[in-house]
């Protein structure tokens, strides 16, 4: 089974840069795993083909049987319901309570209020978050705000969920506790992608590993398999 599918994928920004190119690799439902590189490697534009905020100019990427590349207007809207997103630094609405930041996917698609609360306090329970429905970002710490951004994540049951450096703001112990979260995630069946130039952290995660250099993509490595 297959969930995503990239084939001999090119990305050639109106500027002439290709951030990408020839790039091929299949993920499977359920499966964790990293896309690792340099700063300008590549990364941030191959979760914005899947996230359908860029277009492959080469090439196909496929989600869930869909050709991304032909996705036009709703159904682009409807593709993205399916991917989950998680910023570096967490994109809060610092206004707002943990749940109603949580909540704010769920009522943007108009969904009814009581199963809105219902939905957005299990999980935060998932994230370890129960008890701080009611506290807005600020008051939270880093690690528990980057746990916000992951629980508006994955709200609305999202297929696969991309993030983008979600650890980059926190020190080692909080960044291997957000990696345990998202790896439980991926055991509760959602695909878990992400971007991370923090090559310390990601062979401590012995997941799968695609390796992008100047926008090829130079490896694929097996779970476990990155040398130490
Ligand atoms: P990474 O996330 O690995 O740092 P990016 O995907 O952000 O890499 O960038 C890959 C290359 O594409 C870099 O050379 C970058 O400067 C360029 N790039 C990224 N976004 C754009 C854009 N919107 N327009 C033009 N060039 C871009
Ligand atoms: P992020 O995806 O981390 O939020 P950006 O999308 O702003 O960051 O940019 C990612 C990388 O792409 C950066 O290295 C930035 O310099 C480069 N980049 C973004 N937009 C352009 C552009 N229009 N032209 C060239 N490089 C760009």
């Amino acid at each position: 089974m297959t969930l995503l599918r990239f084939d001999n994928v090119g990305k050639r920004y109106a500027s002439g840069r290709d951030a990408l190119a020839d790039v091929s690799f299949e993920v499977a439902p359920g499966e964790m795993l990293f896309v690792t590189g340099h700063s300008g490697a590549g990364k941030s534009t191959l979760l914005r083909l899947i996230h359908c905020t860029e277009r492959a100019t080469r090439g196909t990427v496929v989600f869930a049987d869909r050709n991304l590349g032909k996705l036009r207007g709703r159904r682009i809207s409807l593709h993205r319901r399916e991917v989950g997103v998680v910023f570096q630094d967490h994109r809060l609405l610092a206004d707002r309570s943990v749940a109603d930041n949580v909540a704010l996917p769920l009522r943007l698609r108009g969904m009814h209020r009581a199963e809105v609360a219902k939905r957005v306090r299990s999980t935060l329970e998932k994230v370890g978050l129960g008890d701080r429905e009611k506290s807005l970002p600020r008051q939270l710490s880093a690690g528990e705000q980057q746990r916000v951004g992951i629980a508006r994540a994955i709200v609305a049951e999202p297929k696969l969920l991309l993030a983008d450096e979600p650890t980059g703001n926190l020190d080692p112990a909080l960044s291997t506790e957000i990696m345990a979260l998202l790896e439980s995630l991926a055991l509760r069946g959602t695909s878990v992608l992400v971007a991370s130039h923090d090559l310390a952290l990601v062979r401590r995660m012995r997941k799968r590993v695609l390796v992008l250099d100047h926008g090829k993509l130079i490896d694929d490595i097996g779970p476990g398999d990155l040398a130490e």
